[in-house]
């Protein structure tokens, strides 16, 4: 090391030279503390100052970081930054959210400064990311197959109600693009038994907006949440179990149409799609390519494929009567085992109707 390098260095030193951050670090033999070059700390004698090219150098040599400019964090135009992601760390950490002054406090800030800057640079308050956080601790838990009610109150929720009214509104989103996304909607679901498993009902003011089945109720209302993240969730309500009971009932014994108020969502394609299956005949089967036909679209067969396959309307939009043109089943959403024994017994419920049918003739 140049002679002429450690007078500069020693000049940045003395004129606390923010330029020369970065570029090394000078530590105090008889403090055992390194330093910044900009670091307003007392100047230290001369003889007693070594310079170091990185901080592993200096820590290697046995000193500490002076906690003034803290020569081992980041520099200090991106410190203000730094603050921020230990908040969120903090807030990441805590079962409960910490208070704002908390929060404040350890970042050095005011209330003020702080809830302003964390908004900035997060893009919502840091009460919002608080309930994003531990949305996404219930999210991991379910995903690890546990329980709802352990998972919601595993995750720091007071009750599953609570979780209900609050949690999953601001997953990851600013306000803004969550206010969009519906968030003011309401959805009220209730879960049924039926022979097939598990089966969801939920719905808006407008109607019924899911029909999903699965084995694991759990698993239902989690996708519930997947598919409506913005909404305010209620369950076990009592208008739904009517609904819940049709569908049931329906699944037993199949009929023509189940009348049931529908809030379809979905792309203007979709919705032809969905419409073109609802016509279809309980017992009778069409194929991709002859919907793709009906609604004018004869080379969409695939596009009808893939608006089958997003279907949340199990058995109202009977997605499930769509096979391939030689006959075989193809996929269904809920399970081609479940398809095959949809079709099946609608296929007998109808022969029994037309052999009614005759036999009153
Ligand atoms: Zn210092």
């Amino acid at each position: 090391m140049s002679e002429q390098q450690d007078v500069d260095r020693w000049a940045s030193v003395l004129g606390n030279d923010a330029q020369a951050d970065g570029k090394f670090l000078y530590a105090v033999k008889t403090t055992g503390i390194y330093c910044r070059p900009s670091c307003r700390s007392r100047p230290p004698r001369r003889e007693n100052v070594v310079f170091f090219a990185s901080v592993e150098e200096a820590k290697h040599a046995g000193f500490r970081p002076c906690k003034r400019c803290r020569p081992d964090g980041l520099p200090r135009s991106a410190d203000k930054a730094d603050r921020i992601a230990r908040a969120c760390r903090l807030i990441q950490e805590s079962e409960k959210a910490p208070q704002l002054s908390v929060l404040a406090e350890q970042a050095g800030m005011s209330r003020f400064h702080f809830h302003r800057l964390f908004k900035q640079a997060v893009g919502m308050t840091p009460r919002q990311y608080a309930i994003a956080c531990r949305d996404e601790r219930v999210r991991a838990a379910l995903a690890d197959g546990q329980r709802v009610t352990d998972a919601v109150f595993g995750a720091g929720y007071e009750s599953s109600g609570h979780f209900y009214a609050v949690g999953s509104r601001s997953l990851g989103m600013a306000p803004e693009s969550y206010r969009s996304q519906g968030a003011d909607h309401v959805i009220r679901f209730a879960i049924g038994e039926t022979r097939l498993g598990a089966i969801l009902v939920a719905g808006t003011t407008r109607g019924i907006c899911a029909i999903t089945m699965c084995d694991d109720p759990d698993v239902l209302i989690k996708q519930l949440q997947d598919s409506f993240a913005c909404a305010e969730l209620i369950g076990g309500d009592p208008e739904f179990e009517a609904h819940v009971a049709a569908v049931v009932g329906f699944v037993e014994r199949p009929a023509n149409g189940l009348d049931l108020p529908l809030d379809i969502q979905g792309t203007v394609f979709q919705q032809r799609v969905w419409r073109a299956l609802q016509q279809i005949p309980c017992g009778e089967t069409a194929s991709y390519t002859e919907i793709a036909e009906r609604i004018g679209a004869p080379k969409a067969a695939r596009a009808v494929a893939r608006s089958c396959a997003s279907n949340l309307l199990a058995i109202a939009i009977p997605c499930h009567r769509v096979v391939r043109s030689d006959g075989e089943l193809s996929g269904y959403r809920w399970g081609i085992a479940r398809k095959r024994d949809l079709l099946d017994r609608e296929a007998k419920s109808a022969v029994s109707s037309r052999e009614q049918t005759t036999a009153a003739d």
